[in-house]
């Protein structure tokens, strides 16, 4: 549901730009508010969120889809964690639809949904690792890269039940907003894929921002 946020951009307390293929880790304190923009449109932000004080404890689809009983996020939807408890609400969203079935881009999906030679292109799930080993201070490791949400991705459920990347829905400056509702590990790969069109075909920068 198209939701416009009230909250005015120049009053965050941060801003980051994140070029694609980069990566945001991020503690945000519960009560905290994250904004998400897709700046120049058709980009994917791949999003995990884990407990701060706990990431054993982490963003969970299963429990996510069964708890609204709908298959994509947008306002109203409450992100819930492998223990079923609600980690974020998105409160704002401005592009209409996100998916969390269709998984993060790998350096082995790409081989087997592309060609071999596709073997050696960045992927989010390296920017995840990369991550994870640059901020030891956090407690995560490899293990903890599992399931996700695709911001700004459009993965449409075909009347047959299979999955389709098909082309955004997004647009330059569209945003998604998400209430914290416990402290939260934020963990963003801004995809750099460039085999199907869920950034079409040219990865751009997302912007970060928090109130
Ligand atoms: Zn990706």
């Amino acid at each position: 549901m198209i939701v416009t946020s009230s909250l005015r951009h120049q009053d965050a307390y941060y801003r980051q730009r994140i070029n694609a293929g980069d990566y945001w880790l991020y503690r945000l304190e519960a009560g905290r508010t994250l904004r998400i923009t897709d700046c120049e449109g058709n980009q994917a932000a791949d999003t995990l969120f884990f407990n701060a004080d706990d990431t054993a404890e982490r963003y969970s689809m299963m429990d996510t889809v069964r708890g609204q009983n709908n298959l994509f996020l947008s306002t109203g939807s409450v992100l819930r964690s492998n223990e079923d408890r609600p980690m974020l609400a998105i409160v704002a969203d401005t592009c209409g639809r996100h998916d969390t079935l269709g998984g993060a881009c790998a350096t082995e999906s790409n081989t087997v949904r592309y060609s071999l030679e596709k073997r050696h292109m960045h992927a989010c799930r390296d920017s995840w690792m990369l991550a994870v080993a640059e901020h030891p201070e956090y407690g995560l490791t490899k293990r903890d890269i599992t399931h996700n949400i695709n911001f700004f991705m459009n993965v449409p459920v075909t009347a047959d039940g299979g999955l389709t990347f098909a082309d955004g829905i997004s647009a330059p400056g569209k945003y998604v907003e998400l209430e914290a509702l416990m402290n939260v590990l934020v963990l963003i790969s801004n995809c750099p894929q460039l085999n199907n069109p869920c950034n079409g075909y040219n990865p751009t920068p997302i912007e970060v921002s928090l109130w």
